[in-house]
């Protein structure tokens, strides 16, 4: 019985459909799975670079604001007693700290030793007189991005400062008109350098061959990757220059000098083209008060911002946790720029372990839906697959039933036919065989009609066509008419009836003509399906309400994996045409649907000592 396994072609064409699509999907998903934390770091890492980028952008502007309120407070100079002047302008701006003045010749005019100086002045002096008198250099800041076009920048400032038309506009940020925008100019430098890692070795290798320092950035951006690798290379470098060479082609600014981990600010000033320099030491904190406030709100639901000096420590803290961050560790940082060398714009995740359990949450979620997914094409393929197997094995199951019913009508017309051919030619003078002959045409004949019957029968109850009536009916009496009509046929063939019946009547609510259907399906199977041993027993039982009749047998009983099936349409245990004993699948089928019509239950059960047992319970009629 091979078909009622699936197919080769249905389990290819279920491997094809459900399980190789479901395999792949569940590989991918579990893929995207494990990379869901790098997925949201890489958003939330996106989402605070522009934050940070934009406060850069606004701490630059404010130094360029910072750079054009100085320079508008400083009134107009009198060479000889410029301290009224620096007086009022100390007073005026509190970015102002110590003011000095440098003339053409690189002379320091002022804070001059003859006068009354403070101990600030002279400690001023004492640290940065050499190089005001352009004796000393100190390292100046560039950007490396920007290094041949900073060349160029320098070629063309110089040039129109010589034209007397000279304007600073790398602080202030104001353009000659008609120019390309250098601001944009820049940040494409920038954005390319950062880019690429091809292009920030070669500028780091051109620093390097122009003499400058390059050295190593002062935080550790916490990537998991680069957890414990070195620090980036600043992006600033830095070469010595002196005061005149830094003054150069630009008409003010602001030059930081870092000695160790101090820093000092210088802001300067041209009073003519290539004559005096005003300027003054910027009051730091003062400085730093006015950029931090450009900050955004510092503090959010995810993340933190705040600002660290050339030493690391942050100039605001804004959860006041003191030591307790680690500041040098942020999750993206962006230096400030060639003014504050070392100074970073810095965020941090205001709870770390929440990208972790929010990456786990998201991953759980995602993979309830793709197990769920695959659940549901899993079972839907295996639904599918099911019930296009079970339609396979009943259209085989069919296939096999108008084989046999074609072979079962065969058999009798044949025997019909030849014995009625022989009658009619007269060629069978003996009255004993002419009698033998005619009986088994009549006979055969039964047989045809019972079989004919069986299939309009199925096909009837199939339609839901078969009525039945509802009368009550003593069921004894049913089963002892359908012995005694058989029994003849029976014991002829060899075997030995036994009929228990109780005294009393069985009643019961039904149709007669189909419970006596019902037994002789079960009688004529117990009948077809014994061998050697040939017994059969009939017996009604009453009790408990219900009333059960059992046909047991001692032939070849159902084998226990087609136990289960016997009872479905067109199924056969045996169903080759050479089995021995013929049939249609349908008797059980059709014995089973007129018991539930009747509110019973017809069941097999194998017998100990062999062959089968057929039990019918149907509900007792109260008298
Ligand atoms: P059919 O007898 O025409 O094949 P049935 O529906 O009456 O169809 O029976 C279905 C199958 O159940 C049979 O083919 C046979 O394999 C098994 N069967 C039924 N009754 C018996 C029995 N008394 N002993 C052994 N097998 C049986």
């Amino acid at each position: 019985m091979n078909y009622h396994r699936p197919t080769g072609k249905l389990i290819a064409a279920f491997a094809a459909a459900v399980i190789v699509p479901g395999a792949i999907l569940g590989v991918l998903a579990i893929r995207t799975l494990r990379y869901e934390e790098t997925y949201l770091k890489k958003g939330l890492e996106d989402t605070l670079r522009i934050e940070v980028d934009q406060v850069v952008n606004s701490i630059r502007r404010e130094i360029g604001v910072l750079s054009d309120e100085l320079a508008r407070g400083l009134g107009p100079l009198e060479e000889d007693n410029p301290g009224p002047t620096f007086a009022e302008w100390k007073a005026t701006d509190a970015l102002v700290g110590i003011p000095f003045l440098v003339s053409a010749e690189n002379r320091i005019l002022w804070p001059r030793r003859d006068k009354a100086m403070s101990p600030a002045e002279d400690a001023f002096l004492l640290d940065n007189q050499d190089f005001l008198n352009d004796r000393a250099e100190i390292l100046a800041y560039e950007n490396v991005a920007l290094l041949p076009a900073a060349v160029e920048v320098v070629a063309v400032k110089s040039g129109s400062a010589a034209a007397g038309e000279a304007e600073d506009f790398s602080v202030s940020g104001r353009e000659p008109a008609g120019a390309p925008p250098a601001q944009l100019r820049e940040n494409l430098a920038v954005a390319k350098f950062r880019g690429s890692r091809e292009i920030q070795s070669q500028r780091y290798q051109q620093a390097r061959e122009e003499k400058k320092e390059v050295f190593s950035r002062n935080v550790l951006v916490a990537r998991e990757e680069a957890e414990e690798s070195e620090p980036e290379k600043s992006i600033l470098v830095a070469g010595p220059l002196n005061f005149s060479r830094i003054t150069a082609g630009s008409e003010r600014g602001f030059i930081p000098r870092l000695t160790g981990d101090k820093l000092e600010l210088f802001f300067w000033k041209k009073l003519s083209p290539a004559g005096e320099i005003a300027g003054c030491l910027v009051n730091l904190e003062e400085f730093t008060r006015r950029l931090l406030a450009v900050l955004p709100v510092p503090y959010s639901a995810s993340r933190l911002l705040t600002v660290l000096d050339q030493n690391g420590t942050p100039l605001l803290d804004p959860l006041e946790e003191g030591a307790s961050r680690r500041w040098q560790r942020p999750f993206f940082a962006r230096e400030i720029g060639e003014f504050l060398p070392r100074w970073e714009v810095t965020a941090y995740l205001s709870d770390p372990s929440a990208l972790a359990s929010r990456a786990r949450l998201q991953s759980l979620l995602t993979a309830v839906l793709i197990g769920t997914l695959l659940v549901a094409i899993l079972l839907g393929g295996f639904l599918i697959f099911r019930a296009v197997n079970q339609q396979i094995v009943l259209a085989q199951e069919k296939t096999t039933f108008a084989a046999n019913v074609s072979h079962e009508l065969k058999t009798p017309l044949t025997s019909i036919r030849l014995f009625a051919e022989m009658l009619e030619q007269g060629r069978q003078p003996d009255p004993d065989k002419q009698r033998y002959y005619l009986k088994t045409m009549a006979a055969e004949s039964k047989r045809l009609s019972r079989l004919i019957n069986t299939v309009l029968d199925f096909s009837r109850i199939e339609r839901g066509e078969k009525t039945y009536r509802r009368e009550k009916v003593d069921l004894a009496l049913v089963v002892k008419r359908v012995f005694e009509n058989l029994r003849i046929r029976l014991e002829e063939a060899g075997f030995s009836c036994r009929l228990l019946v109780p005294e009393e009547p069985v009643p019961v609510r039904g149709d007669p003509e189909a419970l006596e259907q019902v037994l002789v399906n079960l009688l004529s199977n117990a009948e077809k399906y014994s061998e050697k041993i040939r017994e059969i027993e009939l017996a009604v039982e009453k009790g408990d309400g219900a009333a059960t009749v059992t046909v047991s047998d001692r032939g070849i009983g159902v084998p226990k994996a087609a136990a289960k099936k016997i009872f479905s349409k067109f199924y056969r245990a045996d169903d080759s045409l050479t089995s021995r004993v013929k049939g249609t699948g349908l008797g059980l089928t059709i014995a089973q649907a007129i018991v539930r019509e009747h509110s019973g239950e017809l069941a097999y059960q194998p017998r100990e000592g062999g062959g089968s047992r057929f039990r019918l319970r149907l509900p007792l009629l109260k008298d």
